[in-house]
This record gives C-alpha cells, sequence and structure tokens, in this order.
C-alpha cells in the first residue's frame, strides 16, 4: 500500500519477475500434459465476445506502454454465445496477442474474429492476430513453432520468453482439429490465423453484459455492513483475501478448516 517511488521501482521488478516465471511453470506443465497425451477440452457455453474483450482489456496496457494502437475487431454476425473450451482458447489467443505486442515497437495489433461456417448445430470461427512487428525471416516460420525454438539467437535477450508458447499453442488447436497458420514479412509484420468450429450454444446473446470497466474497478466498491468468513488454510491466501475485502469495507474472521468454519 502507499509505496515510495523507490519501492515501486522494486515492486515492478517483483511482479515481471513473478509473471515470468508463472509463465515459464505454466508452459512446461502444460508442455508435459501435451507430451503425456493427458490434455483435455471442455465443451461448456461461453460468451466468446467476453472472452475477446477481456484479452483485449488485459492486454492494452502493455500495448499504450509501447505507443502501439491496438484493435479488436468482432464480426457483428457472430453470436456471443458458442460452446467449447474458453480457458485453452484463451491461452491460445494470449500467446498470439502477448507475442504480437511483445515482438512489435511501432504500429498496430490487431484482433480479429470473424464467421467462417455456420448451420444448425455448430459454428466455424475464424481468428486472426495482425501486427506491424519485426517479422520473421522465411527460413523460420516453421522453425518457431518447435519446442524451445525462438527465430533468432538473441530473442531472449532482447524480448524474453522460452519458446515454448507458439509450441504449445499449436498443439492445443491441432488437438481439437485445426492449424495455426502464419505469414509474416520480416521488418513489416506478421500474421497468425487459425479456425476452430464450436457447437452452438442456445443461451441468449443479452446474459452477460460487456461492463469490463467497472468490474476492474474493485477499489471503488463498498460492501459495508456485509460480514464475511472467510475458510482458507493457505496463510498467503488470508492475507490477499484480507486486503481485497478490508479495501471493500467487510467485516472479516478467518477459519483455518471446514471443521473451525
Ligand atoms: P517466446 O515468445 O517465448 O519466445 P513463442 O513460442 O511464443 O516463444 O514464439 C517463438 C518465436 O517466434 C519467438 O521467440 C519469436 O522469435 C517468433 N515470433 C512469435 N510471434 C512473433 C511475432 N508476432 N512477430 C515476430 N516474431 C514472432
Amino acid at each position: 500500500d502507499n509505496p515510495r517511488p523507490d519501492q515501486v521501482e522494486n515492486l515492478n521488478t517483483l511482479k515481471f519477475s513473478s509473471e515470468n516465471l508463472v509463465t515459464i511453470i505454466n508452459d512446461i506443465l502444460d508442455f508435459s500434459k501435451i507430451e503425456s497425451g493427458k490434455m483435455e477440452f471442455e465443451a461448456v457455453d461461453f460468451n466468446l465476445k467476453y472472452i475477446i474483450s477481456s484479452i483485449h482489456h488485459a492486454l492494452s496496457g502493455s500495448a499504450l506502454d509501447k505507443g502501439l494502437k491496438f484493435q479488436m475487431k468482432y464480426d457483428s454476425d457472430l453470436p456471443d454465445f458458442v460452446k467449447g473450451d474458453p480457458v485453452r482458447l484463451s491461452q491460445v489467443l494470449n500467446n498470439l496477442v502477448g507475442n504480437a505486442i511483445k515482438f512489435t515497437n511501432k504500429g498496430h495489433v490487431i484482433i480479429q474474429v470473424g464467421l467462417k461456417y455456420l448451420d444448425e448445430k455448430q459454428i466455424e470461427i475464424n481468428f486472426s492476430v495482425l501486427d506491424t512487428g519485426i517479422g520473421i525471416p522465411e527460413n523460420k516460420l516453421n522453425a518457431i513453432f518447435d519446442n524451445f525454438t525462438q527465430a533468432s539467437s538473441d530473442t531472449t535477450r532482447n524480448y524474453g520468453g522460452t519458446g515454448l508458447g507458439l509450441a504449445i499453442s499449436k498443439q492445443l488447436v491441432e488437438l481439437q482439429g485445426s492449424k495455426i497458420k502464419v505469414e509474416s514479412i520480416e521488418g513489416k509484420g506478421s500474421q497468425f490465423q487459425f479456425s476452430l468450429t464450436f457447437k452452438r450454444s442456445d443461451r441468449n446473446n443479452k446474459h452477460q453484459e460487456l461492463d469490463l470497466a467497472d468490474n476492474n474497478n474493485f477499489s471503488a466498491y463498498s460492501l459495508k455492513g456485509v460480514k464475511v468468513l472467510l475458510a482458507e488454510d493457505n496463510k498467503i491466501n488470508q492475507v490477499v483475501a484480507g486486503k481485497f475485502l478490508s479495501k471493500w469495507d467487510v467485516e472479516m474472521d478467518i477459519a483455518e478448516n471446514g471443521e473451525e468454519a
């Protein structure tokens, strides 16, 4: 809370390092899950438009920091809801859009979502991520999808990363019966594209409102008068939840386990 400017710098370093470490751990876990044939996909109703907006919203800060124009184009013919695996879709898109921002120093990044095919039961949707970044040499266009492979030996030094993201994304798309394609011109930019087939959802488009701006404004909420019993054994979770709850003026008590609760 209220860090001094010199502490902000250290906190940012910690944040960057911890996020980097989490990405590496998650990549390695996913990678071994895929290798051992244990990756499974869900088929649940989800709001696709909301997922795309969330990714756009979450990454717009880093695009803005680099002075990039960052656009989302969602085809108006598309329904909001479809049936499939939202977590794995987000993972692939986060990787592609994260890369697009990371490897672009000026210009723009665009996420495009469009309708490819529709019948009563299924819907095929096309996802593209375009950037005006450093591009990829033609002789590296296949290799970048290999495990632990980056386009150049100085990529880690200049941009970070492990070279696992695209290998995982490729597998996640292929395990759902499709393929990621890439087109790129060195020095001009890149376009990654894939399409996925979802089952049609019978949920109404209007079920979930798009109010991302409000959702992110946690600190403005007050829940004065609300009492919460937090049943949680992990000390760090207790501290984190306690901080949020006290910011919202919630009266809180902690129980270490279900019996105590
Ligand atoms: P990482 O981002 O951790 O290096 P990835 O597997 O996601 O690993 O990407 C592999 C490599 O592909 C990157 O290191 C980079 O060389 C190249 N690459 C991926 N996306 C882009 C992009 N949008 N523009 C330029 N190069 C890219």
